[in-house]
């Protein structure tokens, strides 16, 4: 059995209540998670207002008088701080997203499902929706208390609020959705002046209106039923992986209470059930692995704190390998984690001269087809181009046009544009010999575009010259 197949299995171990038939469509128990503190707890508080800081943030920032993050649909253009990308350039793109899935494939192997615990949008956004909740209705208990409870003023007043605060924070997160494509400062002034376009309008709604079920409905739902990455991470698990495990040697087995234990007999767990009142996915560990688990690690904030009450080792629930847990050792380098790091740290390579090497120009020569080529008035051989300049800086430009080619064509055309940051321009340009002097047979010439603004910046495009037969 190999190791997709092996952790698989474990997913369908049978449970104590898997006897109880459990219909497809059985009303669903809203989760609430209990608060903890601990270390894990300090570290997730950490990335999930790094990812929030940065995801608002991030269209506000300015880079040379202008949104430093903008991707300009309009005009074609996607501006990431000082580089500014086109179409043409959309194989970083391409690069971009292949390497953001290597990385995924190598923190998965390496860390397990770190990503889903410490940074991933929905955990970060339910986890600022859960705290308004707890602010507004109180911990876990005055929550479910709640719950229960019938309608009252009380009730619909905490309630209304939550919901306020919820849909503000949801439309937050719209508008700043539509401010990474549309300029954010003059999309404020219109969403606030009530003067938005219909597309801005809907994707801000849709947003809005995304981020309210997902985090403050859907919460564990969506990395349940809707995430693909829950479902295909199991492929690139191993027994070396870093999973979030409950040692059923040392645990089991469990007596509930701490008093009442025969020291000797029990294993450590209490059963006091802690570890699952703050699991927000609402599994118990001990279950064993399972595709639920986010590696949220908030089990074992709340396992650690038991195991200090009752005077026992730190770590019944830890973070460790199966490896480790069936007592032997943890291999960090294996050869799938080295195979995917070597990938990444050669693509990221690649990417980068790639980036650095980037021509902010693009010349591209249509030859007219129309005619193999003409004889002009002078007697003169001619083929007619349209050469296609594009500046794809951040300055305006003066090009040099020419071309390397065979002795004796002669150019016509302009030989030097002016182009503003950003504008695309057309030229129609001749190259032609005199028959009665020189003989130019068929060959490929190669048009050359050189700024004058900035010496680097010099691009070529090879097409054909096209002669009559001798
Ligand atoms: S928190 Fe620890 S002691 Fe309490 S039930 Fe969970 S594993 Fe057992
Ligand atoms: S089992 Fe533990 S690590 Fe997994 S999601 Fe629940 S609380 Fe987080």
């Amino acid at each position: 059995m190999n190791d997709s197949q092996r952790i698989q299995a474990v997913d369908v171990t049978p449970r104590d209540d898997d006897s109880v038939e459990i219909s497809l469509y059985e009303k669903r128990e809203r989760i609430h998670p209990k608060s903890i503190h601990g270390r894990f707890e300090q570290i997730r508080n950490m990335t999930v207002w790094t990812t929030m800081g940065i995801y608002l943030l991030g269209p506000w920032l300015r880079w040379d008088d202008r949104q430093a993050i903008l991707f300009d649909l309009p005009a074609r253009q996607f501006h990431i701080f000082g580089f500014s990308f086109w179409p043409q350039d959309f194989v970083f793109l391409s690069w971009l997203l292949i390497l953001g899935a290597f990385s995924l494939f190598f923190f998965t192997v390496l860390a397990g499902r770190v990503y889903c615990g410490y940074v991933c949008p929905q955990t970060t956004w339910t986890r600022f929706f859960t705290k308004i909740e707890e602010w507004l209705e109180g911990d876990r208990n005055a929550r479910l208390k709640l719950d229960a409870a019938p309608w009252s003023p009380t009730k619909l007043f905490r309630r209304g609020s939550k919901h306020v605060l919820w849909l503000a924070l949801a439309f937050a997160t719209g508008l700043t959705f539509v401010g990474y494509f549309s300029p954010i400062t003059e999309l404020t002034v219109r969403v606030f002046s009530f003067d938005l376009g219909f597309w801005e309008f809907f994707w801000i709604a849709f947003f809005t209106g995304a981020t309210y079920m997902n985090a403050g409905w859907m919460r564990e739902q969506v990395c349940k039923y809707m995430c693909p990455y829950a479902r295909f991470q199991s492929v690139m698990f191993d027994r070396d992986t870093l999973i979030v495990s409950y040692d059923e040697r040392r645990g089991e087995p469990r007596t509930r209470g701490a008093k009442s234990r025969d020291q000797d007999a029990a294993g450590d767990c209490i059963d006091c059930g802690l570890c699952v009142q703050v699991c927000p996915t609402g599994i118990d560990i001990r279950d064993g692995l399972q595709y639920e688990c986010i590696t949220c690690a908030a089990c074992i904030d709340a396992c650690d704190l038991v195991m200090d009450k009752i005077n026992r080792p730190r770590g019944l629930i830890r973070y460790t390998t199966e490896h480790a847990l069936e007592g032997g050792k943890t291999h960090v380098f294996r050869p799938r984690m080295i195979g995917y790091g070597v990938m990444l740290a050669l693509m990221g390579v690649v990417f980068m001269v790639a980036l650095a090497s980037r021509v902010p120009a693009d010349l591209d020569v249509i030859r007219d087809r129309t005619k193999l080529y003409r004889t002009a008035s002078n007697g003169h051989i001619q083929n007619s181009y349209r050469l296609e300049l594009h500046n794809m800086s951040q300055q305006a430009q003066t090009y040099q046009l020419g071309f390397r080619g065979p002795e004796g064509l002669v150019w016509s055309g302009p030989e030097e544009v002016t182009m503003n940051a950003g504008e695309t321009q057309t030229v129609g340009v001749t190259l032609g010999f005199d028959p009665f002097l020189q003989v130019v047979e068929t060959q490929p010439v190669w048009f050359t575009l050189q700024s004058r603004t900035d010496e680097s910046i010099r691009t070529e495009h090879e097409s054909r010259f096209i002669a009559p037969a001798q």
